[in-house]
């Protein structure tokens, strides 16, 4: 039976705000609200103590592929982001065969039922070939509603999330299939105009996948999907922010926008993040990364990130110079509300799971927690 512990001296970011000096409870697996009289107390002063981070949008890392590596390559990719303190995790797939993502969906369902992740995203195939970015164009489909059912249905109750093109025929009826199941319709990879997206959102959709990437750019007289989903607070918007796929400014206006409640830091990572440059594929793409940057080897399209977590955390606050608070909404609370696991992670509350990034003053990880054990010691 492993000792209650007492993380003391450090800033701890709570729901309500910073507070110096504070103290994390960890009993078992879960955070607590008071300490056992034998709890063994750890000094963090100097450090920041934050919630575990929550990854809904997520390729794969460490070398290995969530769209198509084995059981055990796929578990390697989790641990790597877990190092970097992404404590949840939601696997995304590529665009595949109908067939074999029904057969992955099956396999990843798996995990979810053991707790390895919290559910699973389909980025495709039910998006634009005019916005296809890193997905191979002949694999794409109309998100007719039976196949979007087809996918659901093999996540046995584990699908998460589709990103589809609403604007593409069955997409609005997709979007309320999804919402009428309790799977988040996100919007992207679209090539929609401004009313079409409205339309999206009316129906249901609740989410932008990776807000600017892989759709038409804001114009003054076709504003397109961007104006939309950034004024309507129904929506909540993915943003990558890795320095490579939004340029600060970007980011400032989604946070001026949408405030810092309704935006969610998402790596879009594939199998290069935590491991480094060379030749890879995700899904049947070949994918060149240099640089830490990731291109497909035709055409030269951005093909997902590099990026972990705790790098998009520090650049948060030390680039964009968003507030601390800021940041941890955006990387932990809003995403865990948004998959509906906020009454177990997502924040530094009793009762919930005891996971947690400690971070030094330069916001370097320098401890990990996930349900009370150290994964990185501190
Ligand atoms: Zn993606």
């Amino acid at each position: 039976m492993a000792t209650a512990k007492v993380l003391a001296g450090a800033r701890v970011v709570l729901p309500t705000g910073t507070v110096t000096d504070g103290r994390v409870i960890v009993d078992g697996t879960r955070i607590a609200g008071s300490a056992p009289a034998d709890a063994e107390t750890l000094d963090l002063s100097g450090h920041w103590v934050v919630p575990g981070f929550v990854d809904m949008h997520n390729h794969g890392g460490g070398g290995a592929s969530f769209t198509s590596g084995t059981v055990d390559e796929i578990l390697k990719g989790i641990h790597t982001h877990r190092l970097h303190g992404t404590t949840t995790i939601v696997p995304s797939f590529v665009t595949g065969d109908m067939d074999f993502l029904v057969q992955r969906a099956g396999l990843l369902s798996e995990l979810a039922e053991q707790g390895e992740i919290a559910g699973i995203h389909f980025e495709g195939p039910f998006i634009s070939p005019c916005r296809k970015g890193a997905h191979d164009e002949t694999l794409l489909r109309d998100p007719d509603p039976a196949d979007v059912r087809k996918l659901i249905d093999a996540a046995r109750g584990r699908a998460k999330m589709v990103t589809l093109a609403t604007e593409l025929p069955g997409g609005i009826d997709s979007v309320r299939l999804l919402a009428e199941h309790g799977v988040i319709a996100a919007i992207g990879h679209t090539d929609a105009t401004y009313e079409q997206t409205v339309e999206a959102i009316d129906a249901g959709a609740t989410v932008a996948t990776h807000l600017f990437n892989a759709m038409p750019g804001l114009g003054h007289r076709a504003p397109g999907p961007i104006a939309a989903l950034l004024e309507d607070e129904r929506i909540t918007v993915e943003l990558i922010n890795d320095g490579t796929h939004l340029h600060p400014a970007a980011l400032e206006l989604a946070f001026h926008h949408k405030g810092a409640d309704r935006v969610a830091f998402i790596t879009d990572a594939m199998d290069a993040a935590g491991f480094g440059d060379g030749r890879y594929m995700l899904g049947p793409m070949e994918v060149e990364v240099k640089d830490s940057v990731a291109r497909l080897v035709e055409g030269g399209s951005i093909a997902g990130s590099t990026l972990t977590l705790d790098r998009a955390f520090k650049r948060g606050v030390t680039v964009d110079g968003l507030p601390v608070d800021d940041v941890v909404r955006a990387i932990s609370a809003n995403p865990a509300r948004l998959l509906g696991v906020y009454d177990t992670v997502g924040s530094l509350e009793p009762g919930k799971d005891a996971d947690l990034v400690v971070l030094d003053e330069e916001f370097e990880v320098k401890g990990v927690m996930r349900k009370g054990e150290w994964l990185v010691a501190p």
